[in-house]
């Protein structure tokens, strides 16, 4: 009997891109949905993935058969409300228990945010968020879990924000692992990406790093507190947009314990509403959290800062230095972009992005170097104070791509969620490392793998 079978994969969503990722793939008779993020980049319909591709065909909920959600980010979920209360999925959703603790809330907060600039937005109400959540099967790290008699998934730790999880799907011989966004260097408060073994048919993999060998952290950690120093040291204020869950804990850290041993007394703020709900998810998680935590977290606060203090709006008008770590990270939209409209014109002032920036956002183009940045339709703002990217986001840079491929041993590689050009660099090199096949299809675009897990009747 020689069964031959295939692997069809389009990406509705970071495909060639980072934002919005929605990954659809079939594997036997089933087809699964991978993510359901939006794009923080657009404002108009090209902020959620091309559902048209589906619901042209019929009902959502007979074509789907599943749909798994990697982490909350809302570059990952942030459609997905959408697509179950608006498009009518009512199949089964899975996601790890901080996910589906934690997603509900950047999704609201994304919400009050669309809400106030968009008409359109009226579908997007606080009970469709919670009707969506209650779609959601949570599962556990390793758990496998059963899906339609045939479907078979299991979540891997991945690192990179709490709660983010790979997950492992097979169906009959053929299965598939998807990254989502991962990390394999443990952090001050996550571990590394783990995963056995499992030689998939195919590994899906981010690949925002691609092409980057990151220098160690620690000197990062060293740029970062230079020029923090440097700014206020010449009487400047220094914007640090961050998201509310993940990096920023970061370099709370790094700050304070800087701020304790230089005795500095240059004031530091954290304005993000959600540092509390971070700290009690923090402690309701701590199994995912990395064991450093696990030992300190009983003595202290890991959240409680000796110099760090909450931000008040009128702040940003105080003369002198100081230190705001404010959100969103990409400064699209909220308080970190009123911040920097009012601070960007004095070359004395710095901003230091830490994270991504995905294309569209101010982030992005005042990292490309734009000096005049139209932040609302016909206002300018000129772009004088000095800018910094050190990236502190936990992504696997190319070398930790290479090790997930290593450690899982696919028998084909498929990039998402990343620039193109870096995407042709990487598949080349895993091409010619592990001489296996890699894609890095386009949204819209179709891949199909004949996959060599044919039914054997002869054993060699
Ligand atoms: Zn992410
Ligand atoms: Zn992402």
């Amino acid at each position: 009997m020689n069964i031959s079978n295939r692997i069809v994969v389009t990406p509705l969503g970071a495909g060639q891109d980072v934002g919005r990722s929605c990954i659809l793939i079939t594997i036997g008779n089933r087809n699964i949905m991978l993510d359901c993020g939006m794009h923080m980049g657009y404002q108009d319909e090209r902020k959620f993935p091309d559902f048209s591709y589906i619901t042209s065909d019929g009902n959502i909920t007979d074509i789907i058969d599943c749909v798994i959600i990697s982490h909350f980010h809302l570059d990952h979920c942030g459609a997905l409300s959408y697509l179950t209360e608006h498009l009518g999925y009512h199949g089964p959703i899975y996601m790890t228990h901080p996910t589906k603790a934690i997603a509900p809330i950047l999704l609201e907060d994304m919400r009050k945010h669309l809400v106030e600039y968009e008409e359109e937005a009226k579908y997007f109400t606080s009970s469709a968020i919670r009707d969506c959540m209650k779609k959601v099967t949570a599962v556990n790290l390793h758990e496998v879990v059963t899906v339609k008699d045939d479907i078979e998934l299991k979540a891997y730790y991945a690192g990179h924000v709490l709660g983010a999880a790979m997950f492992y799907i097979k169906v009959g011989n053929d299965s598939v692992v998807y990254t989502g966004d991962f990390s394999m260097t443990p952090d001050r408060h996550l571990g590394a990406a783990w995963i056995d073994k499992c030689r998939p048919t195919l590994l899906i993999t981010e690949s925002t790093y691609a092409t980057t060998i990151r220098d160690s952290k620690g000197c990062r950690e060293r740029d970062f507190l230079k020029n923090v120093h440097e700014c206020i040291d010449r009487g400047g204020k220094v914007l640090i947009p961050i998201f509310a869950l993940g990096r920023a804990q970061e370099l709370c850290i790094l700050i304070d314990t800087y701020w304790d041993r230089m005795g500095l007394k240059v004031p530091v703020y954290f304005a993000a509403g959600l540092t509390e709900k971070a700290n009690s998810y923090y402690k309701m998680f701590i199994t995912w959290t990395n064991q450093k935590v696990r030992q300190t977290f009983v003595q202290q606060n890991m959240f409680d800062f000796k110099h760090i203090k909450p931000f008040d709006k009128t702040y940003m008008h105080n003369p002198g230095p100081m230190v705001v770590f404010a959100t969103p990270g990409m400064l699209h939209a909220g308080l970190s972009l009123n911040i920097f409209k009012k601070w960007a014109p004095d070359e004395k002032n710095m901003l230091i992005v830490p994270g991504y920036c995905v294309s569209g956002t101010v982030g992005n183009k005042v990292l490309s170097g734009s000096k005049k940045i139209e932040a609302e339709p016909n206002k300018f703002i000129d772009v004088k104070m000095s800018v910094e990217y050190l990236s502190f986001s936990a992504h696997a840079d190319g070398k930790g791509i290479i090790q997930l491929i290593k450690n899982c041993e696919p028998q084909n590689v498929l990039l998402v969620h990343g620039e193109e050009e870096k995407m042709k660099f990487l598949r080349a090199k895993i091409m010619q490392e592990f001489n296996i096949n890699c894609y890095m299809p386009a949204n819209g675009e179709t891949v199909e793998i004949e996959t060599a897990n044919k039914h054997q009747t002869h054993p060699h």
